[in-house]
């Protein structure tokens, strides 16, 4: 590579003039002059040395210095410490390659690869180069804790670089060095430096970009309009992948060369990259005061090819390399990488393993695993059992209403013909029961129609102890044609919590808010008004979808009866898992839930929706709930309740023994 092109730069020229002709020397006697114009000179040579003709990794390891507060391992930058890195590196100096594209878990030196990459540029190979973050809050953390140590205690950069004027509206951050400017800023505000151009552009965290940044458009697509001057321009955008389908960074991936890092296997020579699939491991439980803790005690590598046990050790010190899957991407100019944590030397393999453990009944935690952890996206549905999977879960009741059920509720769909419905039982933190669903035919016009409802409503639920428990509130849907009979019949019934909700979708609308009072009219005539409860459906259907998603009994978990009169066939759950979280940029709301090719009745996921949103709205106290259900019970049938307890202790010990065996599933 060579420099002479910086010369040409109108931005460098630019900001070497505002740095060195400050007024007061100009206009001071023309004796002095020669001593300013030599110091201009002097300055401006230093953009001019020959660059040393060597590679991003070569200068890392000749000059890069990684600092206390920035890294796990302060001193002398090895790229021999991180194999993985060199041709990522390395690929800057491809005069070929415009465009470097790395996916990668965090922990795998990504950033300092990046900061190789600036380091390298600022001493050999000087042109202005814009860092994009997330955010300008982002921007000023990285400046500080990663861009200005490296500055400090990396001697040749420490001699170029100057912190420049921060700009007035203070959105960007500057550094001046003999040859260009680095700035950085946030993603919303990449629009802001529209007409300065760029010859490099570094994009960090891009799946944490803003869609748009202001009115301008594409914040990606801004910062590559500025590089158009340059024949010889590069960009590089890192980030850890989010969700599949709707990932900056994995779009960028595939334009590119595909490349995965891959390890030989020891048995087969068979390469391939160790993914979270391929790692098997064991560990224990323990239960203390209801919360269950895991300990991750072995973790090993199943090789996909030939089935090799590999450990950990022998996984990382076998032959690796690069492979692409897209090798013809090359003559396009763009490289794509993507890296998980499993490769890391400064994340082992158990404290991975344990960290999933401790993320796997939080689905929010979970994701977040999967992108930083594994480098993998995640798919909202990917480890959402199916249909045929989840009837496999149900369960025996012993009773009508098993012994954690401690409130009732029921959801309401109403059709043109029919009315759907479904029971549900809480328990403590949000641990569910289906404990009814059924549809009941007939024009939901007459009043026989919901005469049938009472049955379902009025009835009393009954434990394995004989007591029994009420339907605390129910809600209705009015949405469909038959909004105004059914606003009749929930208002007759409004003594016994029957109320009728309105469902909007889209973001930003809470799940459940105090009702209002709307008007019934038939036939044009005011004929009363009953309570409306507003529901923001979607809120609802995540919170189902992650419960579903939890697997074993206890906070979350959904339980369903085997028991053919409860009615929980292969429909309900076609039904249920009916929907699914949907990315849509073009869209007003650009998560949207749609159905799902071959689920086109979602009747039981409405209903299941409208129970949990009755739950919310009810705002049970559960502690004191399972108090009196506590004491009820002891005061009539201590001996019942004491067996019953060692009983249910057998079936989650069961249960338990089960997952053990199906842990590999995992
Ligand atoms: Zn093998």
């Amino acid at each position: 590579m060579t420099d002479n092109e910086n010369r040409t730069d109108p931005e460098l020229m630019e900001a070497e003039g505002a740095e060195q002709a400050p007024a007061e020397e100009t206009e001071q006697a023309p004796k002095q002059l020669p001593t300013a114009i030599r110091a201009l000179v002097r300055r401006c040579c230093q953009g001019f040395r020959p660059p040393e003709n060597m590679t991003v990794s070569e200068w890392a390891d000749k000059y890069r210095e990684l600092s206390n507060e920035a890294s796990a391992e302060p001193g002398k930058w090895r790229t021999s410490r991180t194999p993985y890195l060199k041709e990522i590196m390395d690929s800057w100096n491809d005069p070929n390659i415009r465009h470097i594209v790395v996916v990668a878990a965090s922990q795998v030196g990504k950033s300092e690869a990046l900061n190789n990459v600036i380091g390298y540029v600022i001493h050999q190979d000087p042109g202005s180069i814009l860092l994009i973050e997330p955010t300008i809050d982002d921007a000023k953390k990285y400046s500080k804790l990663r861009i200005r140590p490296m500055f400090r205690d990396t001697e040749v950069l420490k001699k170029l670089v100057r912190d420049a004027k921060r700009t007035s509206n203070n959105t960007m951050l500057e550094k001046s060095y003999p040859g260009g400017m680095l700035i950085m800023c946030g993603s919303t505000e990449a629009h802001a430096l529209a007409s300065m151009p760029m010859r490099y552009v570094l994009g960090d965290e891009r799946d944490r970009w803003a869609g748009s940044a202001g009115k301008e458009g594409n914040p990606w697509d801004l910062a590559m309009a500025r590089q158009t001057t340059f024949y010889n321009a590069k960009s590089f955008e890192c980030s850890t992948p989010t969700i599949k389908g709707a990932s900056a960074i994995e779009d960028a991936f595939y334009t590119g060369t595909q490349e995965r890092w891959c390890v030989q296997c020891p048995s087969c020579g068979e390469y391939h990259d160790i993914r979270w699939k391929d790692i098997r491991f064991e560990y224990e439980t323990a239960e203390n005061n209801g919360k269950r803790t895991y300990k991750a005690t072995k973790v090993w590598h199943v090789c996909p090819e030939c089935g090799y046990i590999a450990q950990e050790r022998e996984i990382k010190t076998a032959d690796a390399k690069w492979i692409a899957e897209n090798p013809s991407a090359y003559e396009t100019g763009t490289r794509s990488f993507w890296l998980n944590a499993f490769v890391s030397p400064w994340k082992g393999w158990l404290a991975i393993v344990q960290e999933f453990l401790e993320a796997r009944d939080d689905q929010e935690r979970l994701k977040v695993k999967y992108n930083t952890l594994f480098g993998e996206l995640w798919e909202d549905r990917g480890d959402l059992e199916t249909e045929d999977e989840m009837m496999a879960r149900r369960e025996p009741y012993r009773a009508e209403l098993p012994d954690g059920v401690l409130v009732l509720t029921c959801g309401v769909d109403v059709q043109d013909d029919r009315l759907e419905y479904e029971v549900v039982g809480w328990g403590q933190r949000d641990e569910s029961w289906g404990i009814r669903r059924g549809q009941l035919m007939g024009d939901p016009a007459f009043p026989e129609t919901w005469e049938m409802l009472d049955d379902i409503l009025n009835h009393v639920y009954r434990y394995e102890d004989g007591k029994g428990l009420r339907i605390s509130i129910t809600f209705v849907d009015d949405g469909g044609h038959k909004t105004q009979y059914t606003r009749t019949e929930c208002a007759k019934r409004a003594n016994r919590r029957v109320f009728d909700i309105k469902g909007y979708g889209g973001d930003g609308i809470p799940y459940t808010a105090p009702p209002n009072k709307v008007k019934i009219m038939i036939n044009n005539r005011y004929v009363g008004s009953c309570y409306q409860y507003k529901l923001g459906v979607d809120s609802g259907k995540q919170a189902i979808m992650n419960a579903l998603k939890v697997k074993s009994p206890g906070p979350q978990y959904c339980h369903f009866p085997l028991n053919e009169e409860a009615g929980y066939g292969h429909k309900f759950f076609v039904g249920l898992l009916s929907e699914h979280l949907v990315y849509d940029p073009k869209k007003k709301n650009k998560w949207h839930w749609e159905k799902i090719p071959g689920h086109e009745r979602n009747e039981p996921l409405d209903c299941r929706n409208y129970a949990l949103a009755a739950l919310k709205a009810l705002n049970p106290d559960m502690d004191a709930m399972l108090a009196r259900r506590n004491g009820t019970v002891q005061n009539r049938q201590p001996a019942a309740r004491k067996q019953q307890t060692a009983t249910s202790r057998a079936q989650a010990r069961r249960t338990m023994e089960q997952r053990a065996e199906r842990m590999f599933d995992w």
